[in-house]
């Protein structure tokens, strides 16, 4: 297998050229990218990111009055394009527990010259994969963390079975949207056991397809997930695991500031993603904000506090100011949490990633 050579992205790395883009924080990262959480529910209670023990029945969940309508999203999602932004994500929580989600992605289409997407557990596309599809949603990212039943129901820990996602997958397809992209978070003595096998499965089934599956490494997301580094496969791991079987050598980025780390299958099956947030830390890149449930700014998925921005919106401040205090936000950034993480700072209270979205 042809090693992959990951860049150096220390602290002291000179600061990159913010790509062209309008706005540059305090290390000279520009605003490329907007996740929106529309809403901090979800279907499901995946235990290393919403653990029933602490979302339970008496779990405060921002209050419906509180979370950002459509019209507000499509409001800020404006104003961000205006500030240079390329691409939406809309995640969550669920995206789709969200009622009528395809009258947004409707809204957000409208915006021109934006890459609009969506990650979802993949539980509810096949009810609603064509009606997001008819609404002008191109593409979707699905979770699947293992293709073996008695695992996925005991990860989702709402005993969801393996089948309907597929099923959602299959729907996702034949609506027309590509590439799919397969979320599969690795977690050690817990599914990585399962690496080789959805790579298989994947190469197979997604030939041709444009279906590419991403390893996402187990990250100290929130404070509820009892993150230990001894659970975490480096993607480096699991690039070797799948090389031995199935030959992988390293492709390009689309472009600067991509999340997952590309590698192409050498015998023209495709190619997989490795998302390695914490063994090779890619905040000198990181060029997203983030918008939270109840319209708060985030710079950082591991972040402890936001920036309010619901109460300009819902105090009749025109799309000016808006975009004033979306712009003093991000010139003022200067996070990079998982270049310094440390087995203390992985113990220190963070938001959760279902509030300002995965
Ligand atoms: N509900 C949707 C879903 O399941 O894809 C969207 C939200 S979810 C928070 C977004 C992504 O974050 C999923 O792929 C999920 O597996 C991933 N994720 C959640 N907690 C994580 C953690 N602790 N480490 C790594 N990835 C995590």
């Amino acid at each position: 297998m042809m090693q992959k050579v990951f860049p150096i992205r220390s602290a002291n790395a000179p600061a990159p050229d913010h790509d062209g883009l309008p706005l540059a924080d305090t290390l000279g990262r520009g605003l490329r990218d907007l996740r929106i959480s529309v809403t901090d529910r979800c279907n499901f209670r995946c235990v290393y990111c919403m653990p029933r023990e602490v979302f339970d029945h008496d779990f405060k969940f921002v209050a419906h009055d509180e979370v950002l309508s459509f019209e507000e999203i499509a409001r800020v999602a404006r104003v961000f394009a205006g500030l240079g932004v390329k691409k939406v994500r809309l995640t969550g929580g669920e995206p789709l527990v969200r009622r009528d989600l395809h009258r947004l992605v409707a809204m957000l289409a409208e915006i021109p010259g934006l890459d609009l997407t969506l990650t979802t557990n993949g539980s509810l596309l096949p009810k609603q994969a064509l009606a997001l599809a008819n609404a002008g949603l191109k593409r979707v990212t699905v979770s699947l963390d293992s293709l073996d039943d008695a695992t996925f129901r005991a990860l989702n820990d709402a005993d969801f079975p393996v089948a309907r996602v597929i099923e959602g997958i299959e729907a996702a397809a034949a609506a027309g949207m590509a590439p799919i992209k397969i979320n599969m978070v690795v977690k050690r003595g817990v599914n990585d056991h399962q690496i080789v096998d959805a790579a298989r499965h994947w190469r197979t089934e997604g030939r041709g397809r444009g279906h590419i599956l991403r390893f996402i490494e187990f990250m100290d997301v929130g404070s509820t997930n009892g993150w230990r580094m001894d659970d975490v496969i480096p993607s480096a791991e699991v690039v070797r695991r799948i090389s031995a079987a199935f030959p992988l050598e390293p492709a390009e980025a689309n472009y600067a500031g991509e999340v997952a780390e590309r590698w192409r299958y050498r015998d023209g099956a495709g190619e997989i993603g490795v998302v390695s947030s914490v063994t090779q830390a890619f905040c000198r890149d990181c060029n997203r904000m983030r918008l939270s449930t109840e319209g708060s700014l985030y710079t950082c998925l591991f972040a402890q506090q936001g920036h309010d921005l619901k109460a300009l919106l819902r105090g009749g401040a025109a799309d000016d100011a808006i975009r004033d205090s979306i712009a003093a936000v991000w010139r003022l950034r200067d996070d990079r949490y998982s270049e310094i993480r440390t087995a203390e700072t992985a113990k220190a209270p963070k938001v959760e990633m279902s509030y300002i979205g995965g």
